[in-house]
């Protein structure tokens, strides 16, 4: 693709996403962040000449590598994979925008020591298993309320921003559906959470129906 023809594809996705939008409310805001996890750093700045600033990745040392290769651009970088507890200071190092993926309190505790140790604080989403599925991280929707407790009471250099969810795994719409509708009941339920995270290329239109304000789009914002 030239850049013009790379700028008119993206712009059709964004319409898409304006579309979705408008449909909900001329109010909501949704924000786009580009799954950068199969492209390469020139990818991303490509995509950023053309206006993206948020790129999510999700495992740290691929986070780690194109953050230092780009680190001239202000971009801002979200970390939306599992955290396995001895990543954690490579994540912090990079001290990312959001950590969309905390899906555990036994993380949460570690991450709080980590925290502490250096003297930080992080944004983060609490991962959401909405569809109940053995194949994926998350809280589960019972426990999501009492955990957010939890982590409010025991984890203090961690802010919850919100909720994260993958729409369930399924070609059926109205289970996926249902996933984006559990996950937005408990985004509703938790105090002042302001991010409610769900969608990527092939569900974002139904997610921002359901309630979503950020989508993770990968494939579909880094064309072959
Ligand atoms: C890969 C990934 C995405 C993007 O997936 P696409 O279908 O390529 O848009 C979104 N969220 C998470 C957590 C991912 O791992």
């Amino acid at each position: 693709m030239t850049k013009i023809e790379h700028k008119l594809y993206i712009d059709d996705v964004i319409r898409r996403v304006e579309t979705a939008r408008l449909s909900v409310s001329g109010h909501l805001i949704v924000k786009i962040v580009a799954v950068s996890k199969y492209s390469t750093s020139q990818d991303i700045s490509d995509l950023y000449s053309i206006g993206q600033r948020g790129f999510g990745e999700n495992k740290v040392q691929d986070l780690k590598s194109k953050a230092l290769e780009l680190d001239e651009l202000p971009l801002e970088w979200h970390f939306i994979g599992n955290l396995q507890k001895n990543k954690i200071n490579n994540l912090l190092e990079i001290d990312p925008t959001l950590f969309q993926a905390l899906d555990s309190l036994e993380l949460a505790e570690e991450l709080q020591k980590k925290l502490v140790a250096k003297d930080m604080t992080l944004d983060c989403l609490m991962q959401i298993n909405s569809a109940k599925e053995e194949s994926k991280h998350g809280f589960m929707p019972e426990v999501a309320l009492s955990s957010y407790e939890s982590i409010i009471g025991n984890c203090p250099n961690i802010n919850i921003r919100g909720v994260m969810s993958i729409g369930a795994h399924s070609e059926d719409t109205e289970l996926i559906k249902k996933s984006f509708i559990t996950t937005y009941e408990i985004y509703k339920q938790i105090p002042n959470a302001t991010i409610c995270s769900m969608g990527m290329s092939g569900d974002f239109e139904l997610a921002i129906e359901c309630g979503s304000n950020m989508i993770r789009l990968g494939s579909i914002m880094f064309p072959d």
